[in-house]
């Protein structure tokens, strides 16, 4: 196993990153997560799009080849299908400050792990959510794939204490989305999701779903949403890029409709499954 480290392409325990690095002082970096299955990026353009957003939205100048880097190292890492992690840092001062200027040198480090490869499973196979309703304590800047994750660390703890998967997130009276996922609703055949904003994450499964939505002729609004309509709710899904698109069953103990995996969420993996298999075959 290889990762890349400003240039680099290094074993784990040759990579070595400065105790300055504001990365690691100020959670002062963003970062990406993008599956390659069988080699080739998933939606890579999309995820790089979003990567140079967060960059220009924190000020971090950073102008790399970041598609011939990630599937470099993904090549050299087997070329099968895995999970690449990249993020990019302020970097260092050589010294502890809050401020900062354009000198600093970006760290970027990438490295990937293993994943199923979700291409060519089953309905079946995927198993269902459980999940808590709670408050978002996060920053009003979610569209910033920042990796100060603290509230989302915490708040997925407080789900995994008590039996869930995931957490979907309150403020203000309107729910945002997941831990580390965008939220869905359906109610008498239209899909709902929260309108895109600073208070949450561009999601690229959120938009790949939306525009296979589009496509197949699946009415979609998004809108704001409000806890209270989980209740009434016909079926709840959430999306991510190492997860795709999955049904929540049940949310705090309570079953979401009859607690099965919903037809519209059926149709929209065979969607999902359809796409990636064209992706993947060219
Ligand atoms: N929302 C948050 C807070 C996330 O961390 C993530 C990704 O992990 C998502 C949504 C889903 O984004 P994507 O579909 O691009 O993986």
């Amino acid at each position: 196993e290889v990762v890349y480290l400003n240039g680099r392409f290094v074993a784990p325990d040759q990579a070595s990153v400065s105790v300055f690095d504001r990365g690691f002082l100020f959670a002062d970096s963003v970062y990406e997560v993008i599956p390659y299955y069988r080699g080739i990026g998933f939606r890579l353009q999309q995820h790089l799009d979003r990567l140079v957003h967060s960059l220009r939205a924190i000020r971090i100048q950073a102008n790399e080849d970041w598609a011939a880097i990630l599937d470099e190292l993904v090549q050299r890492n087997g070329g099968g299908s895995l999970s690449v992690y990249l993020q990019v840092s302020r970097g260092s001062a050589g010294y502890r400050t809050h401020t900062y200027d354009d000198r600093m040198q970006p760290t970027v480090f990438a490295c990937t792990s293993p994943i199923r490869d979700i291409y060519g499973e089953g309905a079946d196979q995927v198993q269902g959510y459980h999940v808590i309703v709670t408050a978002d304590l996060r920053w009003h800047r979610c569209d910033i794939k920042s990796t100060g994750l603290l509230p989302n660390i915490l708040v997925l703890q407080q789900a995994r204490e008590a039996g869930a998967d995931e957490a979907l997130l309150v403020r203000d009276g309107l729910l945002s989305e997941g831990t580390s996922s965008n939220l869905f609703l359906v109610r008498q055949g239209v899909l709902y999701t929260p309108k895109r904003s600073s208070e949450i994450l561009g999601g690229t499964t959120r938009e790949l779903i939306l525009e296979l939505a589009a496509e197949a002729g699946i009415p979609y609004q998004e809108v704001d949403l409000r806890p209270e309509e989980l209740a009434t709710a016909d079926e709840v899904w959430i999306s991510s890029s190492t997860r795709g698109v999955i049904p929540v069953l049940s949310i705090d103990g309570e079953p979401v409709a009859d607690g099965r995996k919903g037809p519209l969420w059926q149709k929209m993996f065979a969607l999902f499954t359809c796409f990636q298999h064209r992706l993947m075959t060219g």
